[in-house]
């Protein structure tokens, strides 16, 4: 693009940007995986100088010099000859605008005081979760809700405070939007959850839970990988306590996974999940590293990749009768007698459950819906966090019918809130939403995708979410995204029709 020459020196600029927040991910991805345990204080210092480095450079006077030259940094209006770029150069100085006015709107001193409260605030929740004791952590996640409203405070929001919060997480996204798309996914989804909980066919899945040895479930995972065309000359599968991905470039991009001896899908499952992250990262344009057009759109996006791989490919009919021959073969100890039928039921079990990450495809979406709600009476109507743990077994009881024993099956299971991360639930969801979206479109314009799967060509699919999704970056909006890949909005009805297809024949529901 002729334009991106005028722009080469702010573009070199933010690329010195992001290598230090690529050294920084890579800090991290070291402490979750490889680094020793006495390293944790050397390592938290180390963070926190190269995070302020980070942040310095990315409202500092050389950033602001550079970006003014093409855009008016207070109302964020491009200017000049500008004015007349391509929309590829106009978008890109949007997107740098977006980031940096909201990176200014904050003082260092409170960015500073925020990752040292956080820091020990996750330190206090694991301590917590593990006693399983609410209120050793209830004054961090008080001070915590204290600090985003403070951030709230600095930012701005026109309708709710929560919208502020959204907006980090799915740019453009507001509690008045959310509302109405999560009653509506609710009315259809719990009378569908009621039907299967109350179906006389209930799937067998005992057998998930024999011997599995952990060597032979990271080669199986690591081959289904290379299926679905992550690419292991730029990017490498590691073990951690919680799986992630994360990328450094989009020549590496580093995933993890977990794995129990007798647990033969969770450590499956969660490679396919981070693997359709991993895709993402790894599609993203490597000429324009750096700046927004190279970086990921949203989480909620970023999302609809994991699940579509994970639920809408790894669930999927047409991937198992490539995949179960192999697996049974390479598992024959547990598997022998399990017919594809029984598997296929098992892998898409519905069950009520009380940790998320373990929920099922229908069920997750409510575990969402209670964080959501509890989140916004944080937020909007300062409720007192001593309220939670009781809330929040209410919750469960509304949404799911049961409720946990403990609370670190309940409140304290996730690490979310313990750093601040309020407003990013809600990403889960769209992303679920959205992935079954894309690949309803996917199917429509490619109708072999599904026969290609059953022979373990995963290919097509992956090029046709480079195309469509990976390689624009943060060129439009997730709204305009959606619309230009699926000709429409996000819209809950492909999602619930995708589950009734799936459920009912496994369920035998009328
Ligand atoms: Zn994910």
């Amino acid at each position: 693009m002729k334009t991106l020459q005028d722009l080469k020196p702010l573009v070199s600029y933010l690329q010195d940007v992001q290598h230090l927040s690529s050294a920084i991910s890579m800090l991290h991805w070291d402490q979750e995986t490889y680094m020793p345990p006495g390293a944790g204080r050397g390592r938290a210092e180390q963070l926190s100088a190269l995070e302020g480095l980070a942040h310095d450079k990315s409202v500092g006077p050389e950033m602001e010099r550079l970006l003014s030259k093409w855009v008016d940094l207070k109302s964020g209006q491009v200017k000049g000859e500008a004015r007349d770029w391509a929309e590829e150069a106009r978008a890109l100085l949007r997107e740098v605008w977006r980031d940096y006015n909201k990176a200014t709107k904050l003082p260092s001193e409170f960015v500073r005081r925020f990752g040292k409260a956080s820091s020990l605030s996750e330190q206090v929740w694991v301590e917590a979760r593990k006693k399983s004791d609410f209120s050793l952590f209830a004054p961090h996640l008080k001070t915590m809700v204290a600090l985003k409203k403070e951030e709230i405070g600095y930012i701005g929001y026109q309708a709710s405070p929560y919208d502020a919060l959204l907006d980090d997480y799915e740019p453009g996204m507001t509690v008045a939007k959310l509302v109405p798309l999560f009653a509506s996914l609710k009315a259809q989804l719990a009378p569908l959850l009621e039907k299967i909980v109350h179906s006389p066919v209930q799937p067998k899945a005992d057998f998930l839970h024999r011997a599995y040895p952990p060597e032979k479930q990271l080669a199986f995972g690591q081959q289904v990988l290379e299926a679905m065309g992550f690419d292991f000359n730029h990017g490498r599968q590691d073990l951690s306590a919680h799986p992630f991905t994360t990328s450094f470039h989009p020549t590496d991009v580093r995933i993890t996974t977990r794995v129990e001896a007798d647990d033969l899908l969770s450590s499956l499952f969660s490679s396919i999940h981070e693997g359709g992250h991993a895709l993402y990262d790894q599609g993203l344009d490597p000429d324009l590293f750096g700046t927004p057009l190279g970086e990921a759109l949203s989480l909620g996006i970023h999302e609809s990749q994991s699940r579509l791989w994970e639920n809408g490919v790894g669930r999927s009919k047409p991937f198992w009768k490539h995949f179960y021959p192999i697996l049974q073969k390479t598992f024959s100890e547990g598997l022998t007698g399990v017919d594809p039928e029984t598997f296929y039921a098992a892998v898409n079990r519905v069950r009520p459950s009380l940790i998320r990450v373990e929920a099922d495809e229908l069920t997750y979406n409510l575990h969402i819906m209670i964080r959501f709600e509890i989140e916004r009476a944080l937020i909007e109507e300062n409720l007192p966090v001593e309220a939670l743990p009781s809330l929040w077994n209410e919750k469960m009881r509304q949404y799911l019918g049961i409720t946990p024993d403990s609370d670190a099956d309940g409140v304290l299971q996730d690490i979310h809130w313990s750093g601040g991360a309020f407003g990013y639930f809600p990403t889960y969801t769209l992303g679920n939403l959205c992935g079954v979206q894309f690949l309803n479109q996917a199917k429509k314009e490619r109708p072999d995708l599904e026969e290609e799967i059953a022979k373990g060509n995963f290919l097509p699919l992956k090029k046709w979410l480079n195309e469509k999704v990976h390689r624009w970056g943060r060129r439009y909006s997730s709204d305009d995204l959606i619309r230009r890949v699926t000709g429409e909005s996000l819209n809950p009805d492909y999602f619930v029709r995708y589950l009734k297809e799936k459920f009912s024949p496994i369920y035998r529901l009328a």
